[in-house]
């Protein structure tokens, strides 16, 4: 699971439980007869060990965990998904990341005589597209920066962000459906690009505070955290806002600064801006020195194929993803203790669930094919899955859906189970068939403010136009408490261990998973978004 600034996982705190009661014989209904909890123990034991030294993309403990699921596909029988009759993909990554020794700042150079501070005030985004950047222009607010497909809003009316800094908060309107929300504030700043927009500031907002909060990701800069994205054919960084040269993210207290300096009142423009934006020119000049540091590195995507077994459906895949990569080692995140992120949770349990997915499947081949992808860094920006989704190793034609595992949470006997995204297309009557066949339930996303259906892999294949869910185990059964008591405690942490696994529940989520997989890969239909749907209407077009 990404951690996103202005929708993080810590305001599933504020959770209620909810504890239905379910008859003994459930529970008996679910127990797999096939599912291996020894077998998922062990990939979580050997993935989440301190020895692969927290499996970031681009590292020998990464390139050891993916050398383990390829045998493993290998064992299974699967055949060879990667590059050249292998079961790699190499993804040619772009690393880039904050120059730490050299000067980063954010000023006002006229207009207003405003100090701002570094660190209290604003932080500064490491650019993939320059190594050394200067902006300096004219500032814009545009509100959300969003544009209604309805044109009921449009938060760049009238004014002209050519060349100039925009100024925004990172969000999208409230009365949107929450996934279609989280869609169109992770897209924002490929608006601003397009509006040809050179730099951007983004301004805290007091919600994003509360979920995630300033000081928290400031602590995360101090740390060194890279970004990555891949490298296109043409060898320049993929970027979809690439018009962006410069980045700053600004505390609310330099923020109210920054819009009262402008002659505006920053609390007003936060209401204001639920219920639609008056852009306006800030009349103060603003300059952004960012200094990145740039590396190209590869790391494997890790796919295998299962044939299917009718010769029509055959020429189809349903796409099986979890992502293999965690958060590596932080010699400065609590420098005297544990600084290795192991990862157990996140995601050495979808990915060992992947495994045991592969190996009960290949028992008993479905109609379709099916690949299975373990995906690399998922953590810096869903960009090994985005590589897959857009350059697969079989025919794109023949994708036709993804089920996607990522960081179920393990500590509990779950009944219930959570599938984003599947309300969205034919998924769903399959996926609710295999769920209430093991005796769960299909529960409706409980967090829906957290905008899940845009952090984390499955979207990359949505953004190709391809069905998609991704599944985690749901809030009845005390899966309310463990969630609220892992986030916080655990989530990208180097407590995230092996040990606190129950991997009973593993192997059941393992063969419920197996049960979906199947399920979708002998459909009669093809599987295809639902008439009218938004993400099949954006991506996949009319008709699809
Ligand atoms: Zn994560």
């Amino acid at each position: 699971m990404r951690i996103v600034a202005a929708t993080g996982l810590l305001a599933a705190l504020a959770l209620t439980a909810c504890n239905p009661s379910i008859p003994e014989e459930a529970h008996a209904a679910t127990a797999p007869e096939t599912a291996s909890a020894e077998k998922v123990e062990a990939h979580v034991r050997f993935l989440a060990d301190d020895l692969l030294e927290g499996r970031e993309a681009g590292t020998r403990g990464y390139d050891i965990a993916a050398l383990y699921v390829a045998e493993q596909f290998r064992a299974y029988g699967l055949q060879p998904g990667g590059d050249d009759d292998s079961f790699m993909q190499e993804v040619p990554l772009f690393r880039y990341q904050l120059d730490q020794s050299a000067p980063q700042s954010l000023t006002v150079t006229e207009g207003a005589n405003l100090p701002l501070e570094l660190g209290s005030d604003y932080l500064i985004s490491a650019s993939s597209q320059v190594e050394q950047g200067v902006i300096e222009a004219p500032g814009v607010f545009v509100g959300y920066g969003f544009i209604a497909p309805d044109g009921s809003r449009n938060d760049f009316e009238g004014v002209d962000l050519n060349g100039k800094i925009a100024v925004i908060f990172r969000d999208a309107p409230s009365d949107l459906n929450t996934e279609e929300r989280a869609h169109y504030s992770s897209t924002s700043y490929q608006r601003l690009s397009e509006a040809g927009a050179v730099g951007v500031v983004t301004l805290y907002h007091p919600v994003a505070q509360e979920r995630y909060s300033f000081e928290r990701r400031a602590a995360m800069d101090r740390m060194g955290r890279a970004s990555m994205t891949w490298v296109d054919a043409d060898g320049n960084a993929h970027s979809s806002a690439s018009n962006l040269r410069a980045g700053a993210t600004m505390s609310i207290e330099g923020a109210k600064k920054l819009i009262e300096a402008a002659g505006r009142d920053y609390d007003t423009l936060v209401k204001e801006t639920v219920t639609g934006t008056e852009p306006f020119e800030l009349g103060l000049t603003l300059r952004i020195e960012a200094n990145s540091t740039h590396e190209e590195i590869t790391s494997p995507n890790v796919a295998a194929i299962l044939p299917g077994t009718d010769e029509t459906l055959a020429g189809e895949y349903v796409v099986l993803s979890a992502h293999l990569d965690h958060e590596g080692v932080k010699p400065s995140f609590n420098p005297n203790e544990d600084t290795l992120f192991n990862g157990a949770m996140d995601n050495a349990s979808g990915t060992s669930a992947l495994l045991e997915v592969a190996r009960l499947l290949s028992l008993d081949p479905p109609k379709r094919s099916v690949v299975f992808v373990a995906v690399t860094a998922e953590e810096k920006g869903l960009v090994g899955s985005d590589y897959y989704a857009r350059f697969p190793t079989v025919p794109a034609e023949g994708v036709v859906a993804n089920v996607n595992l990522d960081m179920p949470i393990m500590t509990y006997e779950f009944e219930d189970v959570v599938a984003f995204g599947t309300e969205r297309s034919s998924l769903y009557e399959p996926v609710k068939a295999a769920v209430e066949g093991a005796g769960l339930t299909l529960s409706p996303d409980p967090n829906p403010d957290l905008g899940l259906f845009t952090r984390s892999d499955h979207y990359s294949w949505v953004k190709q136009g391809v069905p998609a869910t991704y599944l985690v185990p749901g809030h009845a059964n005390g899966g309310a408490e463990a969630q609220a008591k892992f986030l916080p405690e655990d989530y990208h942490r180097p407590s995230d261990e092996a040990d606190q696994l129950n991997f009973n529940a593993l192997a059941r989520f393992a063969a419920v998973k197996a049960d979906i997989a199947r399920s979708v890969a002998n459909m009669e239909e093809r599987p295809s978004w639902n008439e009218g749907d938004f993400f099949g209407d954006m991506f996949a077009g009319e008709g699809e």
